[in-house]
């Protein structure tokens, strides 16, 4: 590969105790916890709202929130007082009051948000992060900081200092990711899918009469709360590169063209769906695998089929192993016990400055494929506010906090 050599000097914007990098569930608790805890705290994302994949990737309902007080239990009892919360599985929300709500919670904890931003570069010393350069319409502009969560979804402030990462299997690499689905908006659902469905049968059908083939086997229709839409979890893109900005482009294309025919399959081939409407896709790809961070701790299928425990718990898990394989492939659902998840999940491995939460954390692939529904990020997120928060009253190490007193565990 060819370079050209850029000579750069990049204006310190501000500094803060701690900035969060990406604001979904994982980050925007993250980011609540340290202010709530005292902590001057910034908090930025590429696209224009907080909430991630409930927001920006139209993710409903919202997985495995059952266990959990804190943070997660006072969003969802503000939504419900409101009238959005409820639906499908009674766990779903309205995407647009969710925003405002993220907007409202940063705003009363004193938390600095900047959307429209991107993660440019990690600013390290050794092994330690100091800091982020971020780009955006004010040009390139660097913050410090003396601890930065990486809420990426993808590690991406973590590779970009050097941590250790995993992707995919070990045999096939990425290519044994999960699929991604772009997410979409329909309305004028028939009267009998109101409350939502699975369209598997349907859609096979209609795919059948159209000669077409089916891209996946277990889709999903989730009515919105307050509104006359229902998003459809259907578009399946297997064994694209999700670390490469050319295969998340042409994934992106394929999941529109999956879109469009569905669309088309249903209004022309099921007399059910003739008046359905097409309403929109996500602004986001859902991606739901890339990286996994190497942390002082990885969790394994062992910790999960044995439901463990763990003195610096962060996180309670019950969900199970939800793995969207290829039609006929064995690897499915799995059940597990309910587990823990360790803070030194949340620590990369040698590194310091630098906590990593949500969906990219340490673990296996398997387990991966349980913990990454958003009640648990959100979970995770929070405890590791605290652990910030405790770090940097004390001026010691995360590794050195103690866990245990911090952990809402109920
Ligand atoms: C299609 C799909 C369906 C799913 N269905 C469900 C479901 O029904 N229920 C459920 O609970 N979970 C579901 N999940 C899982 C869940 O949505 C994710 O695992 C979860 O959102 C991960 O949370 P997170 O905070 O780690 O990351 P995300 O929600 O992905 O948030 C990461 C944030 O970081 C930002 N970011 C990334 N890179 C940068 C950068 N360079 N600069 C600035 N910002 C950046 C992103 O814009 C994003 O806002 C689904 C996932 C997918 C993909």
């Amino acid at each position: 590969m060819n370079f050209i050599k850029e000579e750069l000097s990049t204006p310190i914007a501000a500094k803060y105790d701690v900035i969060v990098v990406g604001a979904g569930p994982a980050g925007i608790a993250a980011a609540l916890s340290c202010a709530r805890g005292g902590l001057n705290t910034l908090i930025f994302d590429r696209v224009n709202c907080l909430g991630g994949g409930w927001t920006a990737g139209l993710i409903n309902p919202l997985f495995d929130h059952q266990n959990k007080s804190g943070i997660l239990s006072e969003l969802i009892s503000d939504l419900d007082a409101s009238g959005q919360w409820g639906g499908f599985f009674n766990m779903s929300f309205n995407y647009e009051y969710m925003k405002h709500l993220l907007d409202t919670k940063m705003q009363q904890a004193g938390v600095d948000v900047l959307l429209n931003t991107f993660f440019a570069k990690t600013i390290t010393e050794n092994n330690r992060v100091t800091g982020v350069i971020t780009e955006n319409i004010d040009g390139r502009k660097a913050y410090l900081a003396k601890i930065v969560f990486d809420c990426t979804g993808d590690g991406s402030v973590c590779a970009d200092a050097g941590c250790e990462f995993q992707l995919g299997s070990e045999e096939n690499g990425y290519k044994d990711c999960q699929p991604m689905t772009l997410m979409f908006l329909v309305g004028n659902v028939p009267e009998k899918y109101k409350e939502g469905a699975m369209l598997g049968d349907v859609l096979k059908r209609a795919y059948e009469k159209a000669g077409k083939d089916l891209p996946y086997f277990r889709p999903f229709l989730i009515p919105i709360p307050n509104s006359k839409f229902a998003v459809l979890q259907f578009t399946h893109m297997y064994e694209y590169n999700p670390l490469s900005a050319k295969d998340i482009s042409a994934a992106t294309v394929a999941g529109r063209q999956q879109i469009i025919d569905a669309f088309d399959a249903l209004k022309r081939f099921d007399p059910d769906f003739s008046e359905l409407e097409l309403i929109t896709s996500a602004n986001v790809l859902g991606v739901r695998e890339s990286r996994r961070i190497v942390g002082e701790y990885t969790l394994t299928l062992e910790d999960l089929v044995e439901g463990r425990q763990f003195e610096d718990a962060v996180a309670n898990v019950t969900y199970g192993i939800d793995v969207h394989a290829k039609h006929g492939s064995s690897r499915n659902y799995q059940m597990i016990r309910p587990y823990q998840i360790p803070m030194r999940c949340l620590i990369p491995k040698g590194f310091y400055g630098l906590i990593v939460a949500g969906r990219c954390i340490s673990g296996s692939m398997d387990s991966m494929a349980s913990y990454r529904v958003t009640g648990n990020c959100c979970q995770m997120g929070e405890t590791a506010g605290k652990v910030a928060v405790a770090a940097i009253k004390a001026g010691i190490d995360v590794r050195d906090v103690d866990v245990k007193p911090l952990f809402n565990c109920n």
